[in-house]
C-alpha cells in the first residue's frame, strides 16, 4: 500500500469529471487500498479518488471513529450514485484539499446511494446524518464540485485570502500534498 498526495484545491483533477469504473481487477483493489491509506494518513474520513489525482468514480470512508458510529466499517463505494434524497440539513464541513477552511454546507439529510462495492457487486445504502454528509461530499468531488462552491458569495469572500494561500502552496498540514503551484502551467 502506499500514501500518495492529496491535490489541494487550485488543481486540475478536482475540477475534472471522473469516469466510471468498467473493468475490476488488480489496479482498481490498488487503488481503494491505497486510498485508504492516504485517508486514514491524512485523518479523513471520505475521499475521492480525483483527490489523489485519478479520474475514476471511487470514494473510501471511515467514519468509525467518531462518537456513535463505530460500528460502521470502512468501506469503499465504486460508481456510486445517489439516487433519493431528502430532508434538507445544514452542518459544517471541511475537506482535505481545502485545508484549515471549514463553513456551513446545505443537503439532503437522508439518502440512498447505489455502488458497487469491493467485490464489484451491487450495492444500496441507506444514509443520513454525517455519513450522508460525507457520501454527498465525496460524490460532489467525483463531478469536480468542491464544498467551497455551494457556500454564498459573502462567505466565499470571507475565505478568500485562505483560498489564495492554498492556491499559492502556503499552507500548512501534515500530510503530503499536491498544490497548483507545483504543477506546470
Ligand atoms: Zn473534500
Amino acid at each position: 500500500m502506499a500514501v500518495l498526495p492529496i491535490y489541494t484545491d487550485g488543481s486540475p483533477p478536482l475540477r475534472k469529471k471522473a469516469q466510471p469504473v468498467t473493468e475490476f481487477n488488480d489496479e482498481l483493489i490498488k487503488l481503494v487500498m491505497d486510498m485508504f491509506e492516504t485517508m486514514r494518513k491524512a485523518n479523513g474520513i471520505g475521499l475521492a479518488a480525483n483527490q489523489v489525482g485519478i479520474l475514476k468514480r471511487v470514494i473510501v470512508i471511515d467514519v468509525s471513529e467518531m462518537e456513535g458510529l463505530e460500528d460502521i466499517k470502512p468501506f469503499a463505494l465504486i460508481n456510486p450514485e445517489i439516487v433519493k434524497g431528502k430532508d434538507l440539513l445544514s452542518m459544517e464541513e471541511g475537506c482535505l484539499s481545502i485545508p484549515q477552511i471549514r463553513d456551513e454546507v446545505e443537503r439532503a439529510g437522508e439518502i440512498t446511494v447505489r455502488y458497487k462495492d469491493t467485490s464489484f457487486r451491487d450495492a444500496t445504502l441507506e444514509a443520513g446524518g454525517i455519513l450522508a454528509r460525507v457520501i454527498l461530499h465525496e460524490v460532489d468531488h467525483l463531478d469536480g464540485i468542491l464544498f467551497i462552491d455551494h457556500l454564498s458569495p459573502a462567505r466565499r469572500k470571507f475565505h478568500a485570502d485562505a483560498l489564495r494561500k492554498i492556491r499559492h502552496g502556503e499552507m500548512e498540514v501534515d500530510y503530503a500534498v499536491v498544490t497548483a503551484a507545483d504543477i506546470p502551467v
